[in-house]
């Protein structure tokens, strides 16, 4: 890892401020929604978005350098609303795995992935502010971090992650959730987490006077809250007390027309989070998944032959959950389409990161892939995955490419609104106006 890492360090281009870049003769999809500009021309200034245009439409200002991307595809930088990092190190959750080293590790693996902005969602220790506040400071290699610091779960309950107890806080009573929250609040988070859910019928859930405190507290503090959710009973109870986001799919039945208005007017987000059910048995449903070298990058050879083992996808089969599971996933699937065209709010999330089969870099392009197969036009997808994501982080420097934002956008050898999965064949990856080399170079399209 620490090998890997160095390397990704030393294929990050120098950044020049005061450079002009031109890329023109590329598609281009903004990531407003809007159909796809032909024969674009993109002027960079720096980490910033000069202008966006056609060619002949476009001044290309003198002594900048163009660079000719005829045939390119490019979007904005992915924004994975629902990450984590630093839970999983060597393919095993393990309790001390949340370090400086592993951290930074991970978010340098989603940058090289084109997701150029992550929000951690809960289960950091707080040195994950102290991380964040560097990168602020001054740029360095990785993906943008945002965070939700530890969150609020239940004691002896949801989340069952094998995290340090400086991880999550468990607070037994509404006082102390209120407690909690205004310790978060001092590290000025970008989100709250709760968890909201009792892991297929295994332990008592969070108690609504619990959450409603955790919510209203936040709310004081100007911090906008996401929760954990599977039940749709559970997500109105949420909506109806002010939550600002579902970080998971309801997946217990179709969501129904009282939740779609309830949504619609309190401007709710929804994170689908399809992988989550997914990759619980992806791997032991189709090994030939494992083939795919844009999976190569993001796993140590290792972790892929133990998933590989006869005993990985026993263990997989053995989970009596399993068939709940591939329910869960079969009305997340469904939930998301009737959502998405209804006119809710869609942001984007994976989960990657929680556990060893959620694949940081990975997860995110198969999560677009999952969209699609769910019902969403490969447009609504990518809105999703860049202009949604910032919208639910309330951030409007970031997610559409448009005059003034951020220069994060990739630079794709195929058209992902022909087919999805093109949006694995990374050529360049940009963030903040620097150019990042890909983790798999041209990685086939499974
Ligand atoms: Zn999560």
């Amino acid at each position: 890892m620490r090998c890997m890492l160095l390397v990704a360090f030393a294929l990050i281009a120098t950044p020049s401020s005061a450079e002009v870049v031109v890329l023109r003769g590329a598609r281009l999809i903004d990531g407003t929604g809007k159909a796809a500009r032909q024969n674009a021309v993109l002027v960079i200034d720096g980490d910033r978005i000069a202008t966006v245009g056609v060619a002949g439409k476009v001044t290309i200002p003198r002594d900048a350098r163009v660079v000719d991307v005829k045939g390119r595809t490019i979007i904005p930088g992915l924004i994975n609303a629902h990450g984590h990092a630093g839970l999983v190190v060597d393919g095993q959750n393990r309790a001390d795995a949340y370090t400086r080293e592993n951290v930074e590790a991970q978010l340098v693996r989603y940058e090289q992935y084109g997701v150029t902005s992550v929000l951690t969602l809960g289960l950091n220790r707080d040195l994950v502010f102290e991380l964040r506040d560097e990168q602020r400071a001054s740029p360095r290699p990785g993906a943008t971090l945002f965070t939700a610091g530890r969150g609020i779960g239940v004691p002896d309950a949801a989340p069952p992650v094998p995290v340090a107890p400086d991880q999550v806080y468990r607070p037994k009573t509404a006082e102390e959730a209120v407690a909690d929250v205004r310790e978060t609040a001092a590290h000025h988070p970008d989100y709250l987490k709760i968890w909201v859910d009792d892991i297929y019928g295994k332990f008592p859930k969070m108690d609504p006077g619990v959450f409603k405190a955790a919510i209203d507290e936040a709310h004081r503090n100007k911090i906008r809250v996401a929760s954990h959710v599977f039940y749709l009973a559970d997500a109105k109870a949420l909506i109806a007390d002010g939550v600002d986001a579902l970080a998971h799919s309801i997946r217990d039945r179709p969501v129904d027309a009282a939740i779609v208005q309830q949504m619609k007017q309190r401007g709710t987000f929804y994170v689908a989070t399809l992988g989550v059910d997914e990759s619980s048995f992806a791997f032991a449903d189709d090994p030939s998944l494992l083939d795919d070298p844009f999976l190569a990058g993001a796993l140590s050879p290792e972790v892929i032959a133990k998933f590989r083992t006869p005993e990985f996808r026993e263990k997989v089969k053995a989970d009596k959950n399993l068939p709940r599971i591939r329910e869960a996933l079969a009305n997340g699937m469904k939930n998301v389409k009737t959502l998405q065209e209804a006119g809710v709010h869609i942001a984007f999330g994976t989960d990657s990161g929680a556990n060893p089969v959620r694949i940081p870099g990975w997860a995110e392009h198969r999560e677009l892939e999952l969209l699609v197969r769910a019902g969403l036009s490969p447009m609504a997808a990518l809105v999703a995955a860049t202009r949604g994501s910032a919208n639910m982080l309330g951030v409007t420097d970031r997610g559409t490419l448009e005059k003034g934002k951020r220069a994060d956008f990739l630079i794709l050898a195929g058209n992902p609104l022909e087919d999805i999965r093109n949006t694995r064949k990374l050529v360049a990856i940009w963030h903040d106006g620097r150019e990042v080399k890909p983790g798999v170079e041209m990685a086939s399209v499974r």
